[in-house]
């Protein structure tokens, strides 16, 4: 076993590039997520948590607690496990701080009914496009001002890959730590505190410290095509995947800035007001047609 390159404790994580303790383990997942969270957000800014109950959102809950942000937890109810329900609730009363649960039924909407129905599109399309507009449209009527979600570096690069895989450059525009709130049109900023740990290492810190997670899977989600890629490069060298996130957020603000002329007209959905690429926005367009 190797020695923690900080204290010279028994390490109990080892990577190629250095070993940690379990102190300084921590504080390496804690700066990762300070970085982000401190040049995007301030104690005071309005935070709407996307939580799932799986590993990422359940950390990023932990981290922001122990950091002090002002945050509210959401969970989306879209009727398709009973037990994610359960551990939600549960959640709630192991880190004393109330869930709002919203359910797609107050929306008018059942998701899995839309899903049947359209048989031919893909299901995580469907949801992700829902789980979106409903916490942007919560988070705008209640007056938040960003939401955190529990994106991790190793997801970046996977989006990334399968946005050159189907040749998606709007696409890119996403994949970056923070997008800022653009109030005229109705749209919260993001923020991804997560963005520069990998899955794994994730995984490790949620195991290591004991944090419970819900571990069931979700019953339409077929995997990340490029994970076992990505962690290789990991095995082999972690900072290609730090560079190639930089990268991919240098690249999000140079669409940013030119996606209005180049890619997609500025437009508002006929239906609801949100902003959209054409006349109606993808959510009222799976939902309403
Ligand atoms: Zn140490
Ligand atoms: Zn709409």
């Amino acid at each position: 076993m190797k020695l923690c390159a900080k204290c010279q404790k028994n390490s109990v994580f080892e990577s190629k590039e250095t070993a940690l303790c379990k102190g300084h383990f921590n504080e390496y997942i804690f700066g990762k997520a300070s970085k982000v969270l401190k040049k995007y957000a301030d104690k005071k800014s309005k935070i709407l948590l996307a939580l799932s109950g799986g590993k990422d959102s359940v950390c990023c809950f932990y981290i922001l607690s122990r950091l002090g942000y002002d945050f509210t937890p959401v969970y989306l109810d879209f009727n398709f496990n009973e037990k994610n329900l359960r551990f939600i609730k549960k959640l709630s009363d192991k880190f004393k701080k109330e869930i709002i649960i919203l359910k797609s039924s107050d929306y008018g909407i059942e998701i899995k009914k839309i899903m049947d129905k359209k048989s031919g599109s893909n299901p995580c399309v469907i949801c992700s496009t829902a789980r979106r507009y409903i916490l942007n449209d919560y988070g705008v009527k209640n007056n938040f001002e960003m939401i955190s979600t529990g994106h991790n570096l190793t997801d970046a690069i996977n989006q990334a890959l399968n946005n050159m895989k189907n040749n998606f450059l709007l696409g890119f525009k996403n994949i970056t730590p923070f997008l800022k709130p653009q109030k005229e049109k109705k749209l919260l900023g993001r923020i991804k505190p997560l963005y520069l740990a990998t899955d794994n290492e994730i995984k490790f810190f949620m195991e290591m410290n004991d944090i419970p997670y819900f571990k069931g899977k979700c019953p339409y989600f077929k995997g990340f095509f490029f994970k076992k890629y990505i962690n290789d490069i990991e095995k082999k060298d972690k900072d290609i995947l730090i560079k190639m996130a930089y990268s991919l957020s240098n690249f999000s603000s140079v669409i940013e800035k030119t996606k209005n002329d180049i890619f997609i007209s500025d437009k508002l959905c006929k239906i609801c007001g949100y902003p959209s690429s054409g006349d109606t926005c993808s959510f009222c367009k799976i939902t309403k047609y």
